[in-house]
């Protein structure tokens, strides 16, 4: 993962004072760098019996359906309110900076689906939580929560509590 690493910008105070923003815009502008992150999420999960990947808004969904077109599968969205046109089940949480809800479509995952939440980064762990029972709200099982970016110090595993976790790069 050294040329993804590498390209991963560091942006102090954005969105807010104190926050040092891990921008991964720049992995995605390299064609090696982003191949190298969707190469080795699809070689752990290629025949692990996955169904579906959920990707949380919005650059979950860049990495996650990469993830899922490489491994053949469907993609399931997990997005903020007031996007989601039919019926929703929803989940709010706290950020690292500020509140918010995600939104799944209630017939999105059904029963038997075996699902792996993806997003670029988990800080306090608060949206990957809401994602993880908005996928067993739906009637999924979660196989496992999936990041590029890990920010270690924040200690977002323990508020996860045992479920699942895999993290590309960590700080
Ligand atoms: P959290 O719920 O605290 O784990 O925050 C994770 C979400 O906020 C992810 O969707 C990240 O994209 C975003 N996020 C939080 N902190 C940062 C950070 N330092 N750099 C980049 N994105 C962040």
């Amino acid at each position: 993962m050294q040329r993804a690493r590498a390209l991963i910008r560091d942006v102090p105070d954005f969105p807010k004072p104190g926050i040092l923003f891990r921008d991964i815009t720049p992995v995605l502008g390299d064609p090696l760098a982003f191949r190298e992150v969707i190469d080795a999420l699809a070689a752990r999960y290629r025949n692990q019996g996955l169904t579906k990947i959920a990707g949380i808004e919005s650059r979950g969904f860049v990495f996650g359906s990469a993830l899922a077109y490489a491994l053949g599968l469907g993609f399931v969205i997990l997005r903020k309110p007031g996007k989601l046109p039919c019926k929703t089940y929803s989940a709010t949480y706290a950020l690292e900076y500020g509140h918010d809800t995600l939104h799944i479509h209630q017939d999105a995952l059904q029963k038997g689906d075996r699902v792996v939440v993806m997003d670029d980064l988990i800080a306090t762990g608060g949206t990957a939580k809401a994602a993880a029972e908005l996928v067993t709200q739906a009637g999924a099982e979660l196989a496992e929560l999936c990041f590029v970016i890990e920010l270690g110090f924040l200690k977002g595993r323990e508020k996860l509590q045992g479920l699942p976790v895999h993290a590309l790069i960590t700080y």
